[in-house]
């Protein structure tokens, strides 16, 4: 069931959902069921799969280095079958732009289409690691707003370069990326809205939120949104804190200020232990707000691991 629909059945009540991440290359995905395995009590209607950039393998060979790419967490799509046959829940592969091709987009939409994934989430990607800016590989899209675009089309029946009379054409149910405190290359938030906009006009159904500490920057962004034209439901996503390096972590890499009270308190602690505890209270607080005020979902970013996401959950579903 698309994720759209999933939300009108719940008729205003907010649905608890997640985010987990494919295991390392090589890796059982036995850890990962482990790990969703106690959040399945609070039954999310629908779980999203990560997917990762490729990044350069350096082997040294005969006294020189051989560059190599690799992709260190392959597998979304198959874990997204793999995860709605074992549990019957929807999935929601994230697509990427960043090194895709338009022609291997296609390919990986089809497989969707067969495994019967209603749901997917388009996705620029960000700039590979020894990359300043994001550069689009030969043949693949600059922008999110053109992945929706392909993947309109095809709903549409429109392939790529083939003349198709296509009979079962796919009905994908497009999610979309927003950004509360706007997105780190953009140089204002109302320009960011654009985008944004833009990408809801080319298709997309619904937002799910960079993470964000403070309810009221979701606030005012759900309320510019409006403003801005958008009427599709946005999710909030919700980390929960988990290490003391975060507080350095989280502002350098997705450019978002956590607030006073969170940072004296996780500076307060002793050990990561205690700060894990100071995540699951403030995310509490904040999951209840969002649910006091009819958010759609909750969206949590487990980060592969389960127990303070079920902490939470257990306060409110
Ligand atoms: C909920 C969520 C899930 C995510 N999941 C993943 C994941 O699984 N894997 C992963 O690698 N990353 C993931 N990301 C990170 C995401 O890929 C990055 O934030 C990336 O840098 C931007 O992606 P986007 O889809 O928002 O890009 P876009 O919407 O394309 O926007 C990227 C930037 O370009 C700007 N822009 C857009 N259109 C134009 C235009 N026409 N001209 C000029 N500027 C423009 C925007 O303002 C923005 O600054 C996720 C992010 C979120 C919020």
């Amino acid at each position: 069931m698309k994720v759209t629909d999933h939300i009108k059945n719940a008729n205003g009540k907010t649905l608890f959902s997640f985010e987990i991440i494919p295991p390392k290359k090589g890796n059982s995905i036995q850890q990962l069921y482990n790990n969703i395995d106690p959040l399945m009590e609070f039954n999310p209607p629908f779980i999203d799969v990560t997917t990762s950039r490729e990044e350069y393998l350096y082997i040294e060979k005969d006294g020189l280095l051989d560059r190599k790419i690799t992709r260190m967490r392959p597998g979304t799509v198959g874990i997204c079958a793999a995860i709605s046959h074992k549990y019957n829940v929807d999935t929601v592969p994230h697509v990427l732009c960043g090194g895709f091709t338009k022609e291997e987009t296609e390919y990986l939409l089809v497989d969707c289409h067969y495994l019967g994934i209603h749901n997917v989430m388009a996705l620029r990607g960000d700039a590979m690691k020894h990359e300043q800016y994001f550069k689009a590989c030969d043949g693949g899209h600059q922008f999110a707003k053109e992945l929706v675009g392909q993947i309109q089309n095809l709903n549409k029946g429109q392939y790529l370069h083939d003349v198709i009379e296509a009979d079962g054409k796919s009905d994908f149910c497009i999610g979309v990326a927003g950004y509360p405190e706007k997105h780190l290359e953009a140089p204002s938030l109302k320009t960011d809205l654009k985008r944004l906009k833009e990408k809801i006009d080319a298709g997309a159904d619904y937002v799910v939120t960079q993470m964000f500490f403070d309810n009221q920057k979701y606030f005012e962004f759900v309320e510019a949104a409006k403003a801005e034209g958008i009427n599709v439901p946005i999710i909030p996503g919700i980390k929960p804190l988990a290490v003391k390096r975060h507080l350095q972590l989280l502002p350098q890499v997705f450019k978002i200020d956590l607030p006073e009270d969170l940072i004296d308190a996780v500076e307060a602690c002793k050990n990561n232990q205690q700060v894990r505890q100071v995540g699951v209270e403030w995310a509490i607080q904040q999951s209840k707000e969002l649910q006091a005020a009819g958010v759609p979902v909750l969206h949590y970013y487990s980060m592969g691991k389960s127990d303070n996401v079920k902490a939470i959950a257990s306060e409110l579903f």
